[in-house]
């Protein structure tokens, strides 16, 4: 018992942009006419508003729409439910660090919709039947993740290996024992499972692994680079790296292709915006926020959510052929981002930066703000050998690297790990943002 008669394109991200626009907009039609329906919470904050008969008037229609963010799917969660409860096949949850989880239902419709999304992933990082994957993703504890990789790969007809948790060792016993050739991880853990290879004495040759897909954590810089993190893996093992991006509002992930140019946005399944703080669009290579606007989605349809993530938009062709725009790695989550002395300091570039220095163990970034000087970094260290020289070397280079000269501290390493993991913490945490406390 469907609402939707889902309709994929697995060829349109390769017909011209004219082509694209023309069939979204259809599909932007029917979601928006069924959102305003069903869904409780649409119907009561956009009352009476009607879509356009003309297809070519609905992105502007579309830009008259407020935005939704993150606070209001958690404040009014369930008036987000737009599907009868008897069509849903699954929940899953968002995963909040605090407080109560996001949950979304997905029916038979979103549970393809989101295995067409990863299929068009995987594609683009050149997975074929040929391949055998170990995904190294939590499984269960109703998060998206893992189970949309599972079901995109199984769609491409890879031998899949789900092995979830378990320390580097196992993990290099797993890629040896079942001739593993990709590997989908966090970018700190694929170096982890490279650094315990090495250790055992591994070359190269013992591995078949030639492909990473690496979700969390970008593995490029705004240049499209490889950044730190990215290159301490290229100096263990030859590895073709695809940064993905995903979240669970978004009902999908997207992909870098082999030109490792962006990660492409398939325009059949979801609608992206990337706006300035007064609310208007980009510039291409612009940095601004991320918004989605879901697309052949019936359990929990979302109008223009602000995913709080910061990245730019690439237009231009990509040399795998693909029309479709792109987006560059997450610079940053909206509420990081910090501005010290009047520069723009995105933390999660300064803590990629760190995870790839083959000094530093662990870091803890805290920002802060004092009443004479504004915003405040200080970064918590692991390290080695820890001694006034590296110290010196170490603010030195982030001075280089990120024009500003934070304050660093080493930390034994059972007490950073306890900063990372404070009770009721679900993942690691590598930020702590003070500027909201009283001095
Ligand atoms: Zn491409």
């Amino acid at each position: 018992m469907s609402m939707f008669e889902p309709c994929y394109h697995p060829n349109l991200e390769f017909l011209p942009p004219e082509e694209q626009r023309r069939v979204q907009a259809g599909l932007l039609q029917q979601q928006l006419r069924y959102t305003l329906e069903k869904s409780p919470y649409y119907r009561q904050s956009l009352p009476g508003c009607r879509v356009p008969e003309k297809p070519e008037e609905v992105f502007a229609f579309l830009s008259s729409l407020p935005l939704t963010t993150r606070d209001d799917l958690a404040r009014c969660n369930e008036a987000f439910f737009a599907a009868p409860p008897q069509a849903v096949r699954e929940v899953v949850c968002s995963s909040g660090t605090t407080g109560r989880a996001i949950a979304l239902p997905l029916t038979s419709v979103d549970l393809e919709h989101l295995t067409v999304a990863e299929y068009y992933t995987f594609a683009a990082a050149g997975l074929t039947e040929n391949d055998t994957v170990l995904l190294c993703v939590t499984m269960d504890s109703l998060f998206m993740a893992g189970m949309a990789y599972y079901l995109g790969l199984q769609r491409i007809g890879c031998c899949v290996l789900r092995q979830g948790a378990g320390g580097p060792a196992l993990q290099v016993e797993r890629i040896r024992r079942f001739g593993v050739t990709a590997i989908m991880t966090v970018p700190s853990f694929l170096l982890a499972i490279l650094r315990e290879a090495e250790k055992q004495g591994l070359s190269k040759t013992d591995f078949f692994l030639r492909k990473a897909i690496l979700v969390g954590d970008a593995v490029r810089d705004a240049s499209l680079r490889p950044n730190a993190v990215a290159r301490c893996i290229a100096g263990l093992h030859n590895l073709e790296l695809y940064g993905n991006y995903g979240n669970t509002e978004m009902n999908g992930s997207l992909c870098e292709c082999s030109a490792a140019a962006g990660h492409h946005i398939h325009p059949d399944l979801v609608h992206a915006e990337i706006l300035r703080g007064d609310g208007s669009p980009c510039a291409d290579g612009e940095p601004g926020a991320l918004v989605v606007t879901s697309l052949q989605t019936e359990g929990a349809p979302l109008i223009r959510y602000r995913t709080g993530d910061i990245t730019f938009r690439i237009t231009e062709p990509c040399a795998c052929g693909r029309h479709s725009h792109r987006i560059g790695p997450i610079l940053a989550r909206e509420n990081q981002m910090l501005k010290i002395r009047g520069t723009t300091i995105y933390p999660a570039a300064v803590r990629d930066y760190l995870h790839g220095h083959e000094a530093v163990r662990h870091a803890v970034l805290i920002a802060g703000r004092d009443a004479c000087h504004g915003e405040q970094l200080t970064i918590l260290l692991c390290v080695d050998s820890p001694d006034e020289r590296l110290h010196t070397r170490l603010r030195d280079e982030l001075a280089d690297a990120f024009r500003v000269r934070p304050a660093l501290e080493f930390l034994p390493e059972e007490r950073l790990l306890e900063l990372m993991s404070p009770p009721g913490y679900r993942k690691k945490r590598w930020f702590i943002d003070r500027r909201g406390e009283p001095d």
